[in-house]
């Protein structure tokens, strides 16, 4: 089993190099934005709660989103694993996540740390907005939520670097050059264990 976490700020190509690690590894892809937005298509209850804190650039409730990420972990059990796609970005979800892989017998390996200057995120983000059509994807929420990213999910990393699970990559230059990193990062951590 292999168990990812690929984290970083918003705009940090997080959705990017998971297309390429959930081929490389046979990975099931949870991103728990994506879940949202489909809710939200779906005018679901969860979907009409969950689309006020977004729009926002705020993070939905813990308990929410929890049980929305134990819900779509029961997909995974074809494959080798999982790569978790913004979840966790809470300690308390970290936490929840540790739990729900133990009563597995399973754990996190690695959390894959994306490091993109502020500037260049602001950007990426912005140059998305004008393709993606999300909601959040404008300048005030997009403030907002690199705001609430150091705040609340950024303490995430020190849960794993006390684990010993943090991988940095630094997340500056071509996409292919970046998913180098990170397959040439997870082997080297993964043969030194
Ligand atoms: P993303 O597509 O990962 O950038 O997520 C878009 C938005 O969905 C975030 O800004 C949050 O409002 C919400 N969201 C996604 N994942 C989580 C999570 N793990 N915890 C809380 N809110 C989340």
């Amino acid at each position: 089993m292999l168990n990812l976490i690929i984290f970083g700020a918003p705009g940090s190509g997080k959705g990017t190099q998971s297309t390429f690690l959930e081929k490389e590894y046979n990975l099931y892809h949870i991103s728990t934005g994506d879940v949202l937005r489909e809710e939200i298509k779906k005018e679901s209850a969860t979907g009409k709660i969950a689309k006020e804190y977004i729009e926002k650039g705020h993070l939905v409730p813990d308990e929410l989103i929890i049980k929305i990420l134990s819900d779509v972990l029961d997909g995974a059990s074809e494959y080798n694993g999982v790569i978790f796609d913004g979840f966790p970005r809470t300690v308390v979800q970290a936490e929840a996540l540790t739990d729900l892989l133990h009563q597995k017998g399973q754990e996190i390996d690695l959390l894959i740390d994306l490091n993109v200057p502020e500037e260049e995120l602001v950007e990426r983000l912005l140059n998305r907005g004008k393709i993606s059509g999300r909601s959040d994807d404008n300048e005030t929420a997009i403030r907002e939520r690199l705001k609430v990213y150091h705040s609340q999910t950024e303490p995430v990393v020190d849960y794993y670097k006390a684990k010993g699970k943090h991988l940095p990559i630094e997340g500056v230059g071509e996409i292919e050059e970046i998913t180098k990193r990170i397959i040439n990062g997870i082997e080297g951590a993964l043969n030194s264990h």
